[in-house]
């Protein structure tokens, strides 16, 4: 492949491929090749780091590109045990994007700053002649304090139970409809929000965590397949454990999607030790965020790297790691 496809930036096979064979391949360090959410800085204190958004459209059922540029950023850094502490900001806009809607969008990261007790601390502001960007794209980084350690994609043993903190593939559902101008049921909303709130009651309870991922751009399947590659075990799960809301499955037949490739961004992964399981899933219905949490499997020695879906008529299949276009600019 001589240029850059849409599939390149889907989460799944192809941006693993650019991202291994490229960026990793000359930007090499032992941080960078951990593959977390966010690298683990100073002397295991703090995580770091970068996403950039380009969802279209800027405002969507459930949140804008501005509450999405907050969450992407300060999720995961919740995802690695950390507190978001100081982000920073930085703006492309295309010339005559109007102030009022950018107004809107800053109040919108402002709101979701404050939800996870973070600052915006440094910034940029870059203007480009109409037609070189799409309207507006932001990019946020930001530093936590891990108030948790150990949580890593590569932690992932024997007998952990998978935990899933709600429905599945919202946001990704949701933005394709709107992208198409489809009505199709006002019950569905994208789940973007912010996840620090719940991360910090699972590390206050003293919950044996093992790995944590919000399963963004690939899904709930891209996850599980990082984890078992990067931790080389099985992850055997429950089909009908998963929960998917009524309104997604019936876009993923309608549309020939599959829910567990479809994005969330609100909604995580967990991996706990088997003792801790119980009393993680409670924990986590009794917070509103994850009220609809569900053990979704667990880790076996059955077939190292792959995850195995499991049906209730005893069948099985592999859940593979998406690849191919997919939905772009859904984050
Ligand atoms: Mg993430």
């Amino acid at each position: 492949m001589k240029s850059i496809t849409l599939a390149h930036g889907n989460g799944g096979e192809e941006n693993g491929r650019l991202i291994e064979e490229l960026f990793y391949r000359h930007f090499q360090n032992k941080i960078l090749h951990q593959a977390e959410d966010a690298a683990v800085i100073g002397k295991g204190a703090l995580a770091f780091t970068t996403d950039s958004f380009t969802v279209t459209p800027l405002f969507f059922k459930g949140g804008d590109i501005g509450k999405l540029s907050i969450c992407g950023t300060c999720n995961d850094l919740a995802m690695m045990g950390a507190k978001p502490k100081y982000l920073t900001c930085a703006v492309i806009i295309e010339e005559g994007f109007e102030i009022s809607a950018l107004e809107k969008i800053v109040l919108s990261m402002k709101y979701e700053l404050e939800k996870n007790g973070a600052i915006i601390v440094s910034g940029d502001t870059k203007v480009v002649p109409k037609g070189s960007v799409d309207k507006l794209f932001i990019n946020t980084t930001g530093i936590g304090e891990i108030r948790y350690k150990g949580i890593s994609a590569n932690a992932l043993s024997l007998d952990d139970v998978i935990i899933v903190s709600g429905s599945i593939g919202r946001h990704g559902a949701s933005i394709f409809l709107e992208r198409e101008g489809m009505e199709f049921s006002t019950a569905l909303e994208s789940d973007c929000r912010s996840l620090w709130p719940v991360v910090e009651k699972l590390i206050e309870a003293d919950i044996d965590i093992k790995a944590m991922r919000d399963a963004t751009r690939g899904g709930v399947a891209a996850v599980l397949n990082e984890w078992a590659r990067q931790s080389d075990i099985c992850i055997e799960v429950e089909e009908e454990k998963v929960p998917i809301s009524r309104e997604v499955k019936g876009v993923c037949e309608l549309l020939g999607f599959e829910a567990f490739s479809l994005a969330n961004e609100g909604t995580f992964i967990l991996a706990v030790s088997a003792q801790d399981a119980p009393k993680a899933l409670e924990l986590l219905r009794s917070i509103e965020a994850s009220s609809m949490a569900e053990i979704i499997g667990e880790v076996t020695t059955g077939y190292p790297q792959k995850v195995l879906l499991k049906t209730p008529y005893g069948t099985s299949r592999f859940l593979e790691l998406p690849s191919g276009e997919l939905l772009p600019r859904i984050c």
